[in-house]
């Protein structure tokens, strides 16, 4: 055995709950007297209590998917204008990188109070939009110094939406088994957060007013965010790119929607992942594991029904031959993520190719 493994420098609160002491702490801690909060006027609505504790400078309430370049350049002024020395995110992903945004350009630390599953707040990655399309990097200015779950926070998130985030997470986990950096660490945390994520979402389906379920969720969250950072972008997440920027899907449904035919494909080329993603899903294998996943949770299945239509697989397909990942368990030629991307167009769930 012989890898290089790299752990993040995170405090990570956990409690339902709990999060407005937990902010409290999580502030004072990193000394902060001007608190820039980013959070839209909904969020804040519903969450505005986790405010409590904190000496607030300004509130920041414009959060757009995938953070245009243009919202950034105007978040940065106003954070400088007030002087502020902690971005304070409370929200989905969107709200956690419009953060990490402001974070990139200014260092100013910043602590996520997630309210989705996407589990951006794990990690040191940042993506920017602008008519060229999204941009992404890692730097860890960005890397948020404290992360606030608190599972009460996400209890208006309704089920269909907390699936399709709960599935972005797996496919965190299952993503780092095949991504550049896979290494034996990551690996046992994404496969933790693959039982966990098992169990939550299942339980958030049959009681979406439980706890129990939300929580598991969350934990899973954020061992997928922590196992993702650390082992890179797979194939998934490069084909999930490359339809997000082109074809504007709803970020977390097209993760979702997507992973079961990325999953069939490199599974077949890898038994020893195949057997661990479908244990840890308590299945024989990874594609049974997912198809039973995703009947007991109502999960999307095909990127049709998120407006991706047939007529855009070839150009698709091209683009993300040119962007195949170092690691990937099998050759990916074009005709091959022609037919992948057209069964996950039609929704044509068959098990491996
Ligand atoms: P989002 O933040 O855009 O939220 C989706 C919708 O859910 C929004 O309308 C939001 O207002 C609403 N919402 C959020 N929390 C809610 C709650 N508790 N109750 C009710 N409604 C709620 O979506 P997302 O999927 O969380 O994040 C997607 C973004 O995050 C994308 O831009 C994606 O690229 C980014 N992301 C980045 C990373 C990373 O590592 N950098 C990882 C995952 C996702």
């Amino acid at each position: 055995m012989r890898f290089t493994h790299r752990t993040h420098d995170q405090r990570v609160h956990f409690g339902t709950g709990s999060a407005a002491a937990a902010v409290a702490e999580a502030a004072a801690a990193l000394g902060s007297r001007r608190v820039f909060v980013i959070a839209s006027a909904r969020e804040i609505a519903r969450t505005g209590e986790v405010l409590a504790g904190v000496p607030v400078a300004a509130r920041w309430d414009e959060v757009v998917m995938h953070v245009p370049e243009s919202l950034a350049v105007r978040a940065r002024r106003a954070a400088a204008d007030v002087g502020a020395d902690l971005l304070l995110s409370i929200g989905g992903g969107s709200a956690t990188g419009l953060a990490k945004a402001v974070a990139l350009t200014s260092g100013i630390p910043i602590v996520a109070v997630p309210t989705t599953f996407a589990g951006s707040e794990a990690t040191p990655v940042w993506g920017l939009t602008d008519d060229s399309g999204k941009t992404t990097g890692i730097d860890d200015r960005v890397l948020p110094r404290a992360i606030v779950y608190d599972a009460a926070l996400t209890a208006s998130l309704p089920v269909a939406a907390c699936i399709a985030s709960g599935l972005n997470a797996l496919a965190h986990c299952v993503g780092s088994l095949w991504a550049p950096r896979a290494d034996p660490v990551n690996r046992a945390l994404a496969t933790e957060g693959m039982t966990a994520l098992d169990s939550g979402l299942r339980d958030i389906a049959e009681r979406p007013d439980g706890v129990a379920g939300r929580e598991q969720t969350l934990y899973a969250t954020y061992l997928a965010g922590v196992a993702f950072a650390s082992a890179g972008s797979g194939l998934h997440h490069k084909i999930a790119h490359v339809l997000g920027g082109a074809y504007n899907l709803p970020h977390a449904s097209l993760h979702a929607a997507l992973l079961p035919y990325v999953t069939a494909f490199n599974a077949a080329a890898d038994p020893d992942a195949d057997v661990r993603i479908g244990a840890a899903l308590g299945a024989p294998d990874a594609v049974t594991g997912l198809a039973a996943l995703y009947a007991a949770v109502g999960a999307p299945t095909a990127l049709r029904d998120l407006g991706f239509a047939e007529s855009g697989v070839d150009a698709a397909a091209a683009a993300v031959a040119r962007v195949i990942p170092p690691g990937n368990p099998r050759e990916a030629t074009v005709d091959d993520l022609r037919a992948l991307l057209l069964a996950a167009c039609r929704g044509e769930l068959k098990g491996r190719p």
